[in-house]
C-alpha cells in the first residue's frame, strides 16, 4: 500500500477510534518484555468501545487481537499486522456472595477486593499477574484448581457482534483450555463468579498457603508463566529437568534454574531466541522420554 493511502486508513481509524495508536510496541504490554510493533494499538476501557473497536476491525478487514495484561503470550519480533485490543474494562460488582468482574480487572485485584468483602473461593489464583479474561480464556489455576470452578456465567460479544450469556457449562473448560483460548472470534467482557462469606482469619490461612506454593516460581523475572502445558500423570518442569535443560540457554532466553518450565528473558531475548529454545527443549524431551510437550502459551504475530 503506497503511503498515501495508509494515512488516508490511519486518519479515517482516528476517527472511528479516539486514542488509537499506530506502530505502537508491545513489549512493555507482555510480562516476557518482548515483541514488535503493533500496527494499530487500541485500548478500550468499556464495553461500547471493545464492541466498536471490534465492528471498525471487520469493517476496515483488519486482523485483530484481544490483549489482556501479556502474561501468557509470546509475541513475534515483527509484531502484529493488525489492531491489537487492549482490555480496559475494569469494573467490579458486588451482590451478596456473587461477584460480577469486568474481563480487563486484573486477577489480583479482584482477589483484594473480594478479601476485603470477606469473601473465600479465589485464593488459589494469588499471584497469577492475568486478567480476569486472559485467565477465563486459558482457564488458569494451580494443577488441581481451575478459575472455571468458581464461574457461574460468562458475557461474551459474540461472533455476530452481539452481546450474549453463556453459562459456566458451555465454556467447554479442561486444564488450560476454553472454547476461548484460540478462537478470536468471541471476547469476554465479563464474568460472574460465585464466592462465600468467611472469616478473615481463615482467608489469610489460605492465602499463606497459596503464597508459599508460589515461593518457587520466578515471580520478579521476565518471563511469560509455565511455556508447556502438564502432560498426563507428568510434570512438564520434570520432564524438562531430568532432560539436563535447567540454566540452557539460547540468544537471551534461559530455562529458569528455580522453575524449569519457565523461560526467562535475561536482558535483550528476542522472541526468535525463545522459539528455539521450546522447540529445542521439546525436541530433548521427546528424544529422551518419547513425549510430546505443547506450549501453554500462545504466540502472536507468526504467521
Ligand atoms: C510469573 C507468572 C506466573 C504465572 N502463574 C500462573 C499460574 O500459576 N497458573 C496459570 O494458570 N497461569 C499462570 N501464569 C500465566 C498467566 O498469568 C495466565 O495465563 C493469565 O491469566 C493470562 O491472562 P492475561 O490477561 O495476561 O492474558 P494474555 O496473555 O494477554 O492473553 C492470553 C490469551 O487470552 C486471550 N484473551 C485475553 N483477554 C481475553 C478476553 N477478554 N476475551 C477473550 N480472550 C482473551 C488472548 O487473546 C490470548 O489468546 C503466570 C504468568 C506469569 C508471568
Amino acid at each position: 500500500m503506497s503511503i498515501d493511502g495508509m494515512n488516508d486508513i490511519n486518519e479515517k481509524l482516528s476517527k472511528k477510534l479516539k486514542g488509537i495508536k499506530f506502530n505502537e510496541v508491545l513489549a512493555p504490554f507482555t510480562s516476557f518484555n518482548i515483541g514488535g510493533p503493533a500496527k494499530f494499538y487500541y485500548a478500550a476501557k468499556n464495553n461500547k468501545e471493545i464492541l466498536n473497536a471490534i465492528k471498525t476491525a471487520k469493517n476496515f478487514d483488519i486482523n485483530y487481537f484481544i490483549l489482556g495484561n501479556g502474561t501468557n503470550i509470546l509475541i513475534s519480533d515483527s509484531g502484529f499486522n493488525g489492531l491489537v485490543i487492549k482490555m480496559e474494562n475494569q469494573n467490579i460488582l458486588f451482590d451478596n456472595e456473587y461477584v460480577i468482574a469486568e474481563s480487563g480487572v486484573k486477577i489480583q485485584k479482584l482477589i483484594r477486593e473480594t478479601i476485603s468483602k470477606n469473601l473465600t473461593g479465589l485464593e488459589y489464583l494469588m499471584g497469577i499477574p492475568g486478567t480476569i479474561g486472559g485467565g477465563v480464556a486459558g482457564n488458569v489455576g494451580t494443577p488441581t484448581d481451575w478459575i472455571n470452578k468458581n464461574i457461574v456465567e460468562i458475557t461474551i460479544i459474540n461472533g455476530q457482534d452481539e452481546i450474549e450469556v453463556v453459562n459456566k457449562f458451555s465454556g467447554n473448560f479442561s486444564y488450560r483450555y476454553s472454547r476461548f483460548k484460540y478462537n478470536n472470534r468471541e471476547v469476554i467482557i465479563a464474568v460472574k463468579f460465585m464466592l462465600k462469606m468467611a472469616s478473615q482469619t481463615d482467608i489469610q490461612k489460605k492465602v499463606k498457603k497459596y503464597i508459599a506454593n508460589r515461593s518457587h516460581q520466578p515471580i520478579n523475572e521476565a518471563c511469560a508463566g509455565s511455556i508447556f502445558k502438564n502432560p498426563q500423570n507428568k510434570k512438564a518442569w520434570e520432564l524438562i529437568d531430568q532432560a539436563g535443560l535447567r540454566g540452557k540457554k539460547m540468544g537471551g532466553a534461559m530455562v529458569s534454574k528455580d522453575h524449569a518450565n519457565f523461560i526467562i528473558n535475561t536482558g535483550q531475548a528476542k522472541a526468535d531466541d525463545v522459539v528455539m529454545l521450546t522447540s529445542y527443549i521439546k525436541q530433548q524431551v521427546r528424544d529422551k522420554f518419547n513425549i510430546q510437550l505443547q506450549e501453554e502459551i500462545k504466540y502472536i504475530g507468526f504467521e
